[in-house]
């Protein structure tokens, strides 16, 4: 069957060769082939399974909808199902955080929320430059790939960049405070900045390496907006909707940005894209920005279904508790290969094991899928492992998860180790003892990447 996809699929395919299996049926934090293998789940559609494959919720409200004839599409006309998803995200996420968004449904994919942001900030402060950080990841529409860093997906034919300047994201300089070149360039007329729209962040760069932004970072670059009346939009694709603790990632740092874009898990695993804005940015003119599919009803009756997860702490909870396991066992794993640089950073179920080398990471994830873990890379070399379970998985699941990973590094520095000595890590084959607890709380706190060899 992979034969068909080689065949009759373009080169551009990727997350396929990967893992090359063919998969039929999902549930929760677990795929299945065809031939029925089975594979834990810890890239969850890249952040679009928060909930879990065919979470119950999910099945039985669409089941239930699609029995009743319920609309299917609609354009942006008024559906009960948009009004159910709109009522219940109002009551449920918005007022309880006091916060008082406008909704506007974009085109089904994050970067179509991406491109209406940078375009009503544009709109509004017509102004047509936008500040983006180094290592950002936007999307691959041309607005949205302008602002994304990695070379790797630009080419100057594409004309994709401009109008866009990257800064330094925090953690880019060592220990410098990026913010204060922010505020000087910001400041001084002759930086050679343009007067800024916008800037966009991510509170956590899930595609740039899991690099996490310090809360005063965040809160300085908010203020410097405000001083300088400057839109800040958070793009919380891929770490709002619960994936580091909180509904939405910058909820630590109290920020409240101007525009928030929303994707991947809002529409409980079905397309579904939109921006959050500030009531008094909400300068669009009637259809002024539009599109075929915006607001996927089903992506309404799916996502509302999910927001009960939010009605009480209890949820919160339990990803804080899943995010101390993984912290501490990857702490323990990167500990137990003192000489090998490995670097843990992360916040709430979003985790990276930085192994400083892209090639490395590709075997990591090549030999966990041998094992049975679907795990993914990330970062400007993909030198990241990145971890990405639903938010629901399992004590035990999360367990064995991290059983596999850790048996993927092992075989893999031991292969490396047979054929190549020298340039290995001085490991045991057979590691030492897991760190005992009183061990796991003397590994350093994770923090934000300290080194300064990245190219974007
Ligand atoms: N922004 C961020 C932070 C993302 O992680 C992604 C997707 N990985 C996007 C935008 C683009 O979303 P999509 O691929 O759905 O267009």
């Amino acid at each position: 069957m992979l034969d068909s996809i080689a065949s009759h699929e373009s080169a551009v395919r990727g997350y396929v060769r990967s893992f090359p299996a063919v998969f039929q049926s999902a549930t929760g934090s677990w795929l299945t082939t065809h031939d029925g293998r089975r594979y834990l789940d810890f890239f969850a559609g890249a952040g679009a399974l928060n909930y879990g494959h065919n979470n119950p919720l999910v099945k039985a409200a669409l089941l239930e909808y699609i029995a009743a004839d319920g609309v299917q599409h609609g354009l942006d006309l008024a559906t009960e199902a948009k009004v159910g998803f709109l009522n219940t995200f109002t009551d449920t996420i918005l007022r309880p955080r006091k916060l008082d968004y406008k909704l506007q449904f974009t085109g089904p994919t994050g970067t179509n929320a991406v491109e209406a942001a940078t375009k009503l900030a544009r709109k509004l402060k017509q102004r047509s430059h936008i500040v983006a950080f180094t290592n950002a990841y936007h999307g691959h529409s041309l607005g949205s790939l302008a602002l994304t860093g990695n070379q790797y997906y630009h080419d100057e034919h594409y004309g994709s960049h401009n109008n866009v300047t990257h800064l330094p994201y925090d953690g880019y300089l060592g220990d410098f405070d990026t913010s204060l070149l922010l505020e000087k360039m910001l400041a001084d007329s002759s930086s050679g900045l343009p007067k800024p729209a916008a800037v966009i962040l991510e509170t956590i760069q899930g595609e740039g390496g899991v690099r996490v932004a310090k809360v005063d970072w965040l809160r300085r670059v908010a203020e410097l907006c405000q001083q300088h009346d400057v839109l800040l939009i958070v793009d919380d694709i891929q770490v709002g909707n619960g994936r580091t603790g909180t509904f939405f990632s910058f909820e630590p740092s109290g920020i409240k940005p101007d525009l928030v874009c929303l994707s991947k898990s809002i529409g409980g695993g079905l397309p579904m894209s939109l921006l959050l804005i500030k009531p008094e940015c909400d300068g669009w003119s009637p259809g002024q920005h539009t599109g075929t599919f915006r607001g996927n009803n089903l992506a309404f009756v799916a996502g509302r279904a999910l927001l009960s997860y939010w009605e009480s702490d209890g949820f919160a909870t339990r990803i804080a508790q899943s995010g101390q396991l993984i912290e501490s066992r990857l702490c323990s794993l990167a500990a137990r290969y003192p000489h090998s640089g490995f670097q843990v950073r992360g916040r709430g179920m979003i985790w990276g094991l930085d192994v400083q080398s892209g090639e490395l990471a590709q075997q990591i994830s090549s030999t966990a899928f041998e094992q049975g873990l679907v795990i993914e890379t990330s970062g400007a070399t993909d030198q990241v492992v990145k971890l990405l379970p639903p938010l629901t998985t399992e004590y035990q699941e999360l367990q064995a998860g991290l059983d596999l990973l850790e048996r993927a590094v092992e075989i893999t520095l031991a292969k490396q180790s047979d054929s190549d000595q020298s340039a290995l890590p001085q490991q045991p084959l057979v590691p030492a003892q897991p760190a005992s607890p009183a061990q796991l709380v003397s590994l350093p706190i994770v923090s934000p990447l300290m080194i300064s060899d990245y190219g974007n």
